[in-house]
């Protein structure tokens, strides 16, 4: 173990704060909500464009300056349903306060059946180079249990389109629909291969508290599928991409070389970040914070001029470190041991406690100048990150 840090005061250790070099905007709109979505989404009330990017600009206009950003991420919801010109007027409410850096990646989430001429040429327009399509399948009957409202044919034209201004198309897939077959999953999964997009995102479906899936599973409308045939789906859909060039970076994210999700790995690096829209959440100054997830609620305490905060939480020096290893550990890479110490003021070997060796053992983790997580750790990251959030030295 490093002996340098033997003398930092691990209760009151603060991290040399950089300032965000990041920008997340929630654009909540959609045509209408998935039975699986439990995002901050107003479905079919377009009316509320208006007073959205009303709120938007005065959210963004209470920063006193102008900051430099490499990554900007216009998430959601769908950005791409907003229109040409209200696309405009969100990047120039962003503008205001945020310059791009040269090379900086700008990335628009899109529905597939959004992305016409007058749409993609929009984006380009306002400087998008990153698109992420919510693909999920190009199975006909998967799309319409997933209460998706594009075809196969929408995703071959809008990648077409992406790819007229984009320099990285990325598409996201969802698997263990309900029903679906390990079988039926190779087959979707080498549909969405053909496209030859530069990144995937691969989830497994999960049901959200709150959502239509979740009240038909309990109903026994449907049914989940069970943990192997989940195993099985994840460790072919790792074992198919890496094949096809895409190799696995994270838990879920799959890139040729030189498209890695910038903005992401912010997040998974432990950076600061801004963020703006309802529920946002952003990480300034050490600080964690979410706007309100409810739109309403959010539009009423920006326009009485109050920051539409619903949580806020500063953790102190060993759950903030506990945390940051669980989060980068998502990673591929991991994180390098030393400067985590330099940085949280906590070695790895002490937050992993007696599960560091153990893992190590048992093949699920390694540990050299870097920690991380071998494949057999990925599959059970879930258990293993929450023993690293929890206290155990
Ligand atoms: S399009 Fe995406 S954000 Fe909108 S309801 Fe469907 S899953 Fe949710």
């Amino acid at each position: 173990m490093n002996q340098r840090f033997d003398n930092v005061d691990r209760d009151t250790f603060r991290p040399a704060l950089a300032l965000p070099r990041s920008v997340y905007v929630h654009v909540p709109f959609c045509r209408h909500r998935c039975g699986y979505c439990n995002f901050s989404v107003v479905a079919g009330r377009d009316y509320l464009v208006d007073r959205f990017l009303n709120a938007i600009e005065t959210e963004i206009g209470w920063l006193d300056r102008q900051f430099e950003i490499d990554t900007l991420f216009l998430g959601g919801g769908t950005p791409s349903h907003l229109s040409p010109a209200n696309l405009e007027r969100l990047m120039a409410a962003i503008r205001a306060r945020f310059s791009l850096a040269d090379n900086a990646e700008v990335t628009a989430e899109c529905n597939p059946n959004d992305l016409d001429e007058a749409t993609a040429s929009a984006l380009a327009a306002i400087g998008v180079n990153r698109v992420s399509l919510g693909v999920q399948s190009l199975d006909a009957a998967k799309l319409a249990s997933l209460e998706r409202d594009h075809t196969a044919d929408d995703v071959h034209r809008a990648v077409e389109r992406a790819r007229s201004f984009a320099t990285s198309v990325s598409v996201d897939l969802i698997f263990a629909a309900p029903g679906e077959t390990r079988d039926a999953w190779q087959v979707d999964l080498d549909a969405a291969l053909r496209l030859q997009t530069d990144h995937v995102s691969a989830y497994e479906l999960t049901y959200e508290k709150g959502t239509q899936f979740w009240n038909r599973l309990n109903a026994e409308a449907i049914t989940e599928a069970d943990e192997d045939t989940q195993a099985d789906m994840y460790t072919h859909a790792i074992e198919r991409l890496n094949d096809a060039g895409l190799a696995q970076y994270e838990i879920s994210s799959f890139a040729k070389e030189g498209h890695r999700c910038r903005h992401n790995e912010v997040y998974w690096n432990g950076r600061p970040y801004f963020a703006f829209g309802p529920s946002a959440a952003r990480f300034v100054d050490g600080v964690r914070e979410m706007n309100h997830l409810s739109t309403m609620k959010y539009f009423k305490q920006v326009e009485a001029g109050e920051r539409p905060i619903d949580f806020r939480e500063q953790l102190s020096p060993e759950p903030a470190a506990r945390e940051r290893l669980a989060i980068a550990l998502r990673h591929v890479d991991g994180v390098e041991c030393e400067s985590f110490e330099r940085e949280t003021g906590f070695s790895v070997a002490q937050l992993l406690g007696k599960h560091g060796p153990s893992w190590q053992q048992d093949g699920l983790l390694v540990m050299d100048d870097r920690v991380r997580l071998t494949s057999a750790g990925r599959m059970i990251y879930n258990h293993i990150s929450s023993l690293i959030e929890r206290a155990v030295a």
